[in-house]
């Protein structure tokens, strides 16, 4: 057991024996920040959502990009960036040992063309990020293969989905949360295999719903009583009356969720391993939202990691890294953001299949290259040895790039959805904030009340008018896509823009932080790991006990 302080927010950290097994094994320093701090800089170099109007600096053609206008450096367009017209190896360094490592590596990143979107093999998908093969899609983000899905983040394989967060292979879902194989669902949560459920939580094989929670293989319910299809049909009509209903409903969801039995966390398949919304992980602490993960620790986001700890958004078979943000299939990385199939890179930025790199940037394929400058193998030992050493001195190696090096606003970034602080907080932790907010206010064309209550009656013209968000006031419109998928599901049209509705969802899920409780059924003495905080109403329950609760 190691005790620590952390470098920035001075809080007493440990650091315990099997993390520095795991640190070893990835050849990492113990960190010297605590968790909260290393996924805060992690974090703060993931903008998703935040999309700028700007021209390709190369082509000069419009486009839409995760950097503003006035952005320090480059930005090209997918085209433009996967062309030969330019050498990333052109901007190469020379790496001067008089001065700071990371200072140098900031020239650098200031010169180098980015990739004005992360986004892959997709069809009028213009407004998509972190995304890859998707087809007539509308801002959503970290998503594969779906088609006709909007306002949603980490989808898969999806049709006909709005509002949704962490579904995979559903189709006609809305506002649907942590949930697979589900269809025609409304304001589920946690729902696998089931069809036709309204505001229900935990289901399996289960359809036609209602208020339902821990059901399997349950139909024609109302509160987890048998109804006839015409009084759920009756119950159904009154909940999508108008949107006054539908809130009051939300309303009686929390209230039910409230006194649910719940499984100390979402985990199926799993050994051994803490964390919340997990799915066949093996030995590990604090994972959240990863599947398939052997020997990880302090891990957000991820799929099929292997002896790999603090890592987010981190795909593909990815082993033996550390202290990384957005990554595919690479191994023994340190300290990276966005390098996809690279091995034994550190403190580099968007580079693809490199080898044994230091500090580079927007490399395409390389190897033994220092500041985007290639060398002999023996000569690029010497000189990576060297920063390492200086970079210990200076107290900095293994640390994730500095907060100031993001080439984004912490407030613009995922940073900001887990740790929402002040601007005055952000800036004394180092990290950038984007005053330029995108978007308009006050020049709305329909006041709040006067947006239709149900969508019977809403006409074509709805698509001309601009609203304005009832909670940050922020001008917003309606898509045809959009307005088909309401009218088709009898929904009326949203008050609050994507953004909000984004955080509503978020808030519904339970935070990436861990609380030691008891299982609360009386008489069993087991103890976990939960992200239920002990103020939380629900009912906790230990995995043996809740088994015996549902099934
Ligand atoms: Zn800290
Ligand atoms: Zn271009
Ligand atoms: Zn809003
Ligand atoms: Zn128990």
């Amino acid at each position: 057991m190691m005790n620590k302080t952390c470098k920035t927010c001075g809080k007493d950290f440990e650091i315990n024996e099997k993390d520095l097994v795991l640190y070893q094994q990835v050849n990492a320093l113990p960190p010297k920040h605590c968790r909260d701090c290393r996924i805060m800089r992690r974090l703060a170099f993931r903008n998703e959502r935040t999309f700028y109007k700007r021209p390709c600096d190369l082509c000069k053609k419009d486009m839409i990009s995760l950097y503003s206008a006035d952005s320090p450096f480059p930005v090209y367009c997918h085209e433009c960036w996967w062309s030969d017209a330019w050498d990333p190896k052109s901007f190469g360094q020379e790496y001067d040992s008089n001065r700071s490592f990371l200072e140098q590596y900031q020239e650098l990143q200031k010169k180098v063309p980015r990739l004005a979107l992360m986004m892959l093999n997709s069809v009028r998908s213009e407004y998509t990020n972190g995304a890859s093969d998707n087809k007539d899609s509308y801002l959503i983000f970290a998503a594969e293969y779906n088609e006709d899905c909007m306002y949603s983040r980490l989808i898969q394989r999806c049709k006909n989905c709005l509002d949704c967060s962490v579904i995979y292979d559903s189709e006609l879902c809305y506002e649907c949360l942590d949930s697979r194989e589900c269809f025609k669902c409304l304001y589920c949560e946690q729902c696998q295999s089931s069809s036709d459920l309204i505001f229900c939580y935990n289901m399996r094989n289960s359809s036609n719903c209602i208020f339902c929670t821990n059901g399997r293989n349950m139909s024609n319910s109302i509160f987890n009583v048998k109804y006839s299809k015409e009084e759920f049909e009756k119950k159904k009509a009154e909940i999508f009356a108008n949107y006054e209903s539908i809130e009051k409903a939300k309303q009686e969801y929390a209230e039910l969720k409230a006194k649910t039995i719940v499984k100390y966390a979402s985990q199926t398949k799993c050994n051994n391993a803490t964390g919340d919304y997990l799915h066949n992980c093996y030995d590990g602490v604090y994972l959240f939202d990863t599947a398939d993960a052997k020997n990880c620790s302090y891990m957000g986001d991820a799929e099929s990691p292997i002896d790999s700890i603090d890592c987010n958004n981190y795909y593909y078979k990815c082993e033996l890294c550390y202290n990384m943000m957005g990554i595919l299939q690479s191994s023994k990385c340190k300290n990276c953001a966005y390098v996809f199939y690279c091995n034994e890179v550190e403190y580099s930025e968007n580079c693809h299949n490199l080898t044994s790199a230091f500090g580079c940037n927007a490399i395409r394929k390389g190897q033994y290259m220092i500041l985007n400058k290639q060398y002999e193998k023996a000569e690029y030992e010497k000189i990576k040895n060297e920063i390492v050493e200086k970079m210990k001195q200076e107290n900095v190696y293994d640390d994730f790039f500095p907060p100031a090096l993001s080439p984004f606003g912490f407030n613009e970034t995922l940073g900001y959805d887990f740790y929402p602080i002040s601007k005055e907080e952000a800036l004394n932790k180092g990290f950038n904030w984007q005053d330029r907010t995108t978007g308009t206010y006050g020049k709305e064309t329909i006041e709040e009340g006067a947006v239709p209550e149900s969508i019977e009656g809403v006409t074509e013209d709805i698509l001309k008018e601009i609203l304005a968000c009832t909670d940050c006031k922020k001008n917003f419109r309606i898509t045809q896509a959009e307005l088909n998928f309401y009218k088709r599901m009898n929904l009326p049209i949203p008050h609050k823009d994507f953004e909000c509705r984004n955080k509503d969802r978020m808030q519904r899920k339970n935070p990436r932080k861990l609380w030691h409780r008891k299982c609360m059924k009386d008489g069993c003495k087991n103890e976990f790991e939960t992200a239920y905080s002990p103020e939380r109403k629900e009912i906790i329950y230990c995995e043996t006990c809740y088994q015996q609760e549902v099934y």
